[in-house]
């Protein structure tokens, strides 16, 4: 069997990508199917944290007329029924996992606390972040990044719709030209869609590196913790 390149990772799956086709709400199987490859990683001794989006059920900036704080809110309330839905397909597998929030809701979940994050990551647990960064005007791509500088993650796999970055929109243009590699500096320099700009220069200040890929092709998580040159990888 292969040896993973990375022993602990930090996944982030966009509320879109639970969404599957339909753009809103679950889509089960696709949510099993990422389950189930989280499932592979474990059993391959790789230590998996988790942040979920939450763009499937609300985004802050779908609140038109609504105030902004309160808009994102519930966008980090959404994140929370999305980690509480893998967390029962995951546990249903029998993958041991804890969801830590970052706005306490006791009842539901732990608050977030990094030195017991990673002791369930050391006993083999998937942890997933969800809240975000507890804070409006930020995104799940900010948490993704902070949350991984905090566990020491090795990189974070960036599970999208598309399979790597691009110079332009490969839906709309056909001719777009899909990067094998990028620097951070590239990325903020060309204005690319990666992630935003308070997350990207969170992993360019912290030296984590990031592999965009894409989540229709299964088994592509597993891909890239191997260290295979799926999608994009963007370092410093
Ligand atoms: N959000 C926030 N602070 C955070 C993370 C998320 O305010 O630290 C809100 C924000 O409104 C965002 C929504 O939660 O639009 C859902 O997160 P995001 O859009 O990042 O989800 P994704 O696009 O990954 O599905």
């Amino acid at each position: 069997m292969s040896l993973p390149k990375y022993n602990r990772v930090m996944l982030k799956l966009s509320g879109e990508a639970l969404a599957g086709q339909n753009g809103y709400g679950f889509d089960f199987d696709v949510v099993s199917r990422i389950a189930m490859e989280i499932k592979d990683l474990v059993e391959m001794g790789v230590q998996v944290g988790a942040v979920v989006g939450g763009g499937n059920i609300w985004r802050g900036r779908n609140g038109a007329g609504m105030d902004r704080t309160t808009a994102d809110y519930m966008g980090m309330l959404a994140t929370c029924i999305n980690a509480m839905a893998l967390q029962n397909i995951l546990e249903n597998m029998g993958v041991v996992t804890r969801v830590q929030t970052a706005i306490e809701m006791r009842e539901i979940a732990e608050p977030f606390v990094r030195r017991r994050a990673v002791r369930h990551l050391e006993k083999g647990r998937v942890v997933i972040f969800a809240a975000g960064t507890g804070n409006p005007y930020f995104s799940t791509d900010t948490a993704a990044a902070l949350r991984a500088a905090e566990i020491s993650a090795e990189v974070i796999l960036l599970a999208k719709k598309v399979d790597g970055v691009y110079d332009s929109d490969p839906n709309t243009n056909p001719e777009a030209q899909k990067f094998d590699k990028l620097t951070f500096q590239e990325v903020l320099e060309k204005d690319l869609k990666v992630m935003d700009s308070t997350a990207t220069s969170l992993c360019k200040d912290n030296n984590i590196p990031i592999i965009v890929f894409g989540l229709d092709t299964p088994g592509n998580i597993k891909r890239a913790v191997l260290g295979e040159n799926i999608g994009t990888i963007v370092t410093n």
